[in-house]
């Protein structure tokens, strides 16, 4: 049997193998144990790199992805960032490892509460997480240094890139539910956006409204 310290060195080495370098992210990686956002029979895979099931029929993202997407958005320690799609937590929780401020959304309350727990849990005082429709931000904590949609959308949502400030990153999955979608990150100048493709990846929707458990 190996253990969980071998499995988590075994998980850093295949996020290196990856291509993932930025040292930043890969200590904040170290720092945040994934298994912590995996309940019930999926714990044992927590140091694959294979996204997994979590509660709502919702998924925690592939490590690798995480790591790439962390990495585009180039958090800076003074940066306020907004996630749409909390989902487990693990990503807002790696981010809020780079950044002062971390909000989070989403439509699911159950999977709000559950992360909100676990982040004091963890002692993690700077991330607050909303159950909302994330598509309109958080036109009060606005405008963001950083945002970053974990869900796809078939466009960037209007109000999310008006919430982003002037030099500001937005990384998000674009295209339609279960067909190919691409990892794009787009920069916010005096002069209008700049669109960068990434890779292909495959998320789930960004959906309208709150979960069902909600009503
Ligand atoms: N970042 C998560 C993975 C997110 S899975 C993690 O680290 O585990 C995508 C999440 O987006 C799901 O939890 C889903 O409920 C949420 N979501 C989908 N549409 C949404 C919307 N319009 N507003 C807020 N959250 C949404």
């Amino acid at each position: 049997m190996i253990s969980d310290a071998e499995r988590k060195m075994q998980f850093l080495f295949s996020l290196r193998s990856r291509g993932v370098t930025n040292k930043r992210v890969l200590n904040a990686m170290e720092h945040v144990d994934r298994k912590k956002y995996i309940r019930g029979t999926f714990e044992e895979r927590a140091y694959e790199d294979t996204p997994l099931p979590i509660a709502c029929g919702q998924t925690i993202s592939q490590p690798s992805i995480v790591a790439l997407m962390t990495e585009s958005l180039d958090v800076q320690p003074r940066d306020k960032v907004l996630e749409i799609g909390t989902g487990s937590g693990y990503q807002a929780a790696i981010l809020s490892q780079l950044a002062r401020r971390v909000y989070t959304v989403d439509r699911h309350s159950q999977l709000v509460r559950a992360a909100r727990a676990l982040f004091e849990l963890e002692d993690i005082t700077n991330i607050t997480v909303f159950s909302a429709d994330g598509s309109h931000g958080l036109p009060e904590q606005a405008p963001f240094d950083k945002i970053l949609l974990t869900a796809a959308s078939e466009d960037p949502p209007g109000p999310l890139l008006e919430q982003l400030r002037v030099g500001g990153i937005m990384v998000l999955p674009v295209g339609q539910s279960d067909k190919v979608q691409t990892l794009v990150k787009i920069l916010k100048t005096e002069d209008g956006l700049t669109y960068h493709e990434l890779r292909p990846v495959r998320f789930v929707p960004l959906l309208e409204g709150l979960g069902k458990e909600n009503f």
